[in-house]
């Protein structure tokens, strides 16, 4: 230990050794550095978190704790609420400060007030670090000062600005003496991406190396491999943002950049707004008149559960379904399918399937999730037009032309010939055991179409 007072860094969704600008700014104090990791009861279930989400963030707390072992260090783990916890510990300690990356989530935000507060009673101070996003949230203005709320500008602005570069890992740390509580094992249901950054790191240098030569024509077919399925990673911040887009940029694959500052889009949108945490944006739609999917008995009660569970009767949709209970992730082209299919053939608030998709994504993310959810039902920024309306049959036409999604995630349709896996007769569909369709989608369309043109009609939507 050092005769000067160490520093707490305290690791919330940034599980990793680089591109960690609080964990540099500690070191660079030239003190002994402790990093800890609360394990806090409301961050461990609903709804906060699903199992899936919580079981990975287990495998890579046991992950990251090997990192620090391996560089002379040890991961602190504590129990309990952060107020209390990081007080003990400082106490404990005698540490001067206590320095983590700022939080973008209204809860996060809060929570780091009510930890400030009590670290002041002892005299230490909460700093705070931008390390969770790529360009700062508060930094990419209009030139009237506002931010932007839709997305090519933004876009435009975000790629005009330098960013800083990642740090480099570290290294070495000195040793401390505090003690740590031992992390659960991990027991998951669905197969979890290897744990760690250097996994994460590898698994970006692959896919740049390999299939991002062809991420522009072949993200959006479901089938494919062909996007980076780094989202879970980035979204316990495994992998640093900076690291991504530096890596990107050094690739010159600008298109996945460019998904990349989507991610920093709706953080900095969060930032600025954080009511969307649980309101539309448009304002005339947090009145929609969805059906009451919570009474139970009720038709709007059985499709969501037939939603839920893979049962609709469209192939694509019940097989996106599948791969999102059965994985733990889903396809981009797949999330919109769903999303639309749920708000807008089935009526039902888009706030019900961002909580079901929360549960049980690893990537489960408040800020992308929340803004996928509102762009596709129509009532978020920069969001597709409220009639603009996926049709289930021709995208999956489109996008999974030979049914191979399906067949993976609906193995009962797989005996089917390809170009009849996306409309099944209803022969093969009893001799599949495959329901049949839960409503017409001409019927589910026009029904929404005459419901948001009523409710929207006069409305600044
Ligand atoms: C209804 C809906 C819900 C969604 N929920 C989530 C969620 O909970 N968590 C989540 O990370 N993403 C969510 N997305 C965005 C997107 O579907 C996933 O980020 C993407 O499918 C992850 O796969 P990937 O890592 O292979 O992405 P890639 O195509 O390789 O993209 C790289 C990274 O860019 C970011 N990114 C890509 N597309 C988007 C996007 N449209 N919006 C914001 N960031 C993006 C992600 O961090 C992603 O890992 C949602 C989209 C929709 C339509």
């Amino acid at each position: 230990m050092s005769s000067v007072a160490p520093v707490i860094v305290w690791h919330r969704a940034d599980l990793r050794l680089h591109d960690h600008p609080a964990l540099l700014a500690a070191t660079a104090k030239n003190t002994t550095v402790i990093p800890v990791f609360i394990l806090d009861p409301a961050l461990l279930g609903p709804p906060y978190s699903g199992n899936n989400r919580v079981q990975f963030l287990y495998a890579n707390l046991h992950a990251l704790a090997e990192r620090y072992s391996a560089i002379g260090s040890r991961l602190v783990v504590r129990f309990g609420q952060p107020a209390v916890q990081l007080t003990l510990l400082v106490q404990e300690s005698q540490a001067q400060a206590v320095y983590a990356l700022r939080s973008h989530e209204p809860a996060g935000r809060e929570r780091d007030l009510v930890v400030a507060k009590a670290l002041q009673t002892t005299g230490i101070a909460l700093d705070l670090f931008d390390g969770d996003t790529i360009i700062e949230p508060g930094l990419v203005r209009t030139a009237g000062g506002t931010g932007y709320r839709v997305f090519t500008p933004f876009w435009r602005a975000w790629s005009s600005l330098a960013w800083p570069h990642p740090g480099p890992a570290l290294s070495y740390l000195t040793a401390h003496t505090l003690a740590s509580a031992t992390i659960p094992m991990p027991h998951s249901t669905v197969t979890l991406p290897m744990a760690g950054e250097q996994a994460a790191i590898a698994q970006m240098q692959r896919f740049l190396r390999d299939q991002g030569r062809f991420y522009s024509e072949s993200r959006d077919f479901m089938a494919q491999n062909a996007t980076s399925q780094l989202s879970s990673y980035l979204h316990l911040g495994i992998l640093g943002p900076r690291q991504a887009a530096a890596a990107a940029a050094a690739a010159a694959n600008s298109q996945w950049l460019r998904q990349l500052c989507w991610r920093d889009f709706y953080r900095h949108l969060l930032w600025d707004e954080p009511r969307l945490a649980t309101e539309a944006f448009k304002l005339a739609w947090n009145s929609f008149p969805w059906r009451d999917h919570t009474q139970n008995n009720s038709t709007a009660a059985s499709d969501f559960l037939a939603w839920q569970t893979g049962q609709t009767g469209y192939p694509i949709i019940d097989a996106a379904m599948c791969q999102l209970i059965g994985t733990g992730w889903m396809h981009n082209r797949a999330r919109m399918l769903v999303a639309s299919f749920l708000t807008k053939h089935l009526l039902i608030d888009w706030r019900a399937g961002e909580a079901w998709f929360n549960q049980h994504l690893l990537d489960g993310d408040l800020a992308n999730n929340n803004g996928g959810w509102q762009w596709t039902a129509g009532c978020g920024v920069d969001a597709a037009p409220y009639f603009r309306v996926f049709n289930p049959l021709t995208q999956g036409e489109k996008f999974d032309s030979d049914g191979d999604y399906i067949a993976r995630y609906l193995p009962e349709l797989a005996v089917l010939a390809p170009e009849a896996r996306h409309q099944p007769s209803m022969l093969s569909r009893v001799a599949c055991n495959y329901p049949q369709p839960i409503i017409e989608l001409s019927q589910g369309r026009e029904r929404f179409l005459a419901v948001a043109k009523q409710h929207l009609s006069g409305a600044m939507v």
